[in-house]
């Protein structure tokens, strides 16, 4: 292993999506393959629950753009 060290990792997967939150139309950036349930910072809903790495939207979240 030769990562660079403080760099993030380039993978192709790696990546992060802005959704929003329908139930408060309040738009946050999540990272893809959050490891913990990723919650709305205004209304408190979960937006995404890990699933096999990557995260899975709940129906109360919309994705909106995928980030670089
Ligand atoms: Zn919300």
């Amino acid at each position: 292993m030769n990562l660079p060290k403080g760099d993030i990792v380039q993978q192709p997967r790696s990546r992060f999506l802005k959704v929003k939150c329908l139930d408060c139309e309040n738009e946050q950036i999540i990272f893809g393959h959050a490891t913990t349930e990723v919650k709305c910072l205004k209304c408190d809903k979960v937006l995404a629950r890990p699933s096999g790495g990557k995260a899975k939207l709940e129906p109360t979240a919309r994705e909106i753009e995928v980030l670089p």
